[in-house]
């Protein structure tokens, strides 16, 4: 396979993008000069480098050298430490955080599980979910948890093994286990949600 073709193979298994985008994309960078090239090419060579996984809700951030552990919002004290927002990935996280109306705490979950798949406990951070709801729990402040998933098959089935994942921790700790309404329109990515539709799925959660 020649560069151009293999480039090409690798946008294709970026998320959301068919041949034909990722054959645009090659294109478009054969189109820009030698300074962009050599910019993106060595930020993508750092970006585990300049990145960090925070330790307790396992979004990406970037960090200086021996940076932090732990990201600017669980690090931030005036965050309630009530609720706890479960959402798929670091983009939904983003969005809800863009709306500023959301001031507890996050969890990623790093994906969503498929209909039949038969690990779920590989596709997201299963076990990482349950240390960290287990250590909330302890500390004494968690009331509820929000499940905020894709309003489609595959979040249906994400909250359903969550439910069964989480319901002997919270069950005895009398944690509420809510999820987002059903502003969110089916077939409804977090991701793609505006503000308002965040903001009635938040007040009409249950
Ligand atoms: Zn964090």
């Amino acid at each position: 396979m020649d560069s151009l073709a293999r480039l090409t193979e690798i946008f294709t298994h970026f998320p959301g993008i068919g041949p034909r985008q990722a054959k645009r994309f090659t294109y478009y960078l054969l189109t820009r000069d030698s300074r962009t090239l050599s910019e993106l090419a060595r930020l993508i060579e750092k970006l585990k480098n300049l990145t960090h996984e925070c330790l307790s809700c396992h979004r990406f951030f970037a960090t200086e050298k021996g940076g932090k552990e732990r990201c600017s919002i669980c690090s931030d004290t005036a965050r309630s430490e009530e609720t706890l927002m479960v959402v798929e990935k670091d983009v939904d996280f983003e969005n809800i955080e863009r709306t500023k109306l959301y001031s507890g705490r996050y969890f990623i979950l790093g994906g969503s599980i498929p209909v039949l798949d038969k690990e779920p406990e590989k596709r997201v951070r299963a076990s990482a979910l349950k240390k960290r709801v287990k250590d909330d729990i302890e500390k004494g402040a968690l009331k509820e948890i929000i499940l905020a998933l894709a309003a489609t098959a595959e979040g249906d089935h994400t909250e359903r093994y969550l439910r069964e994942l989480l319901n002997a921790l919270i069950e005895p700790a009398q944690i509420k286990l809510s999820h987002l309404g059903r502003g969110l329109s089916t077939g409804t990515e977090l991701e793609y949600s505006d503000a308002e539709t965040i903001r009635n799925a938040l007040k009409n959660r249950g």
